[in-house]
């Protein structure tokens, strides 16, 4: 007997964008890269529907990226970049956890960094994306997350190193990208860590896109 797979997987695939703003750079003292860090969480990092971070038990120092997120909608690999835009049709946003305390001790070694950004619920994600022709100009968005009521985070498209065009060419030179698949795009300055009782409200320009709590 045969299962059909595709009834019963996602096949999203998850990429994320490392150093993409340089004050973000600057705070955690890192290099400013030539071409664009790629990552990758997989379908179980993904935290829907407002669900709650439950405080994972292998790390005391887990800090919080907002980050904006595009939506692929259209299957393509080695995508110029002047046609990247047909590629993505709307975005949301997103928090791209970080195990810092385990992200440090794999970067001294050369490590991969997989346990420390990829974890289960690593990545929350705003139901509602609003589509991208929606935006005056997607080179001047801004976004921010709010904890406890507080802004912690802030950033604006127009910081960005590699603008999204630019990063949907470079990912699409190595991976298929497919329908479904989500890109978080990097995180401004602000990075910080996370506790438990902590609620996260994540918006672009004054809408709210995103909101839980730290369990
Ligand atoms: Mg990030």
């Amino acid at each position: 007997m045969f299962v059909n797979l595709q009834k019963q997987h996602v096949f999203m695939k998850i990429f994320a964008i490392g150093r993409n703003y340089a004050e973000h750079i600057q705070e955690l003292n890192n290099e400013r890269p030539d071409e664009p860090i790629i990552f990758t969480k997989p379908d179980t990092a993904v935290l829907r529907n407002n669900a709650p971070f439950y405080y994972p038990s292998f790390s005391t120092d887990v800090h919080h990226e907002v980050e904006l997120v595009l939506r692929i909608c259209k299957e393509g690999k080695n995508i110029e970049e002047k046609f990247a835009s047909k590629y993505y049709d709307a975005i949301g946003i997103g928090i791209d956890f970080t195990a810092r305390d385990i992200q440090t001790k794999l970067k001294e070694k050369s490590l991969p960094w997989d346990i420390a950004k990829g974890f289960n619920g690593s990545a929350p994600i705003s139901d509602k994306f609003i589509p991208v022709e929606q935006f005056a100009d997607k080179n001047n968005i801004n976004f921010k997350l709010e904890i406890d009521g507080q802004l912690k985070q802030q950033g604006n498209t127009n910081l960005l190193l590699f603008s999204f065009d630019y990063i949907i060419s470079y990912l699409s030179k190595f991976f298929t990208l497919r329908t479904g698949d989500l890109i978080f795009t990097g995180t401004p300055k602000g990075v910080g860590p996370v506790t438990i009782g902590n609620k996260l409200t994540a918006y672009i320009e004054d809408e709210k896109l995103l909101e839980f709590e730290v369990k």
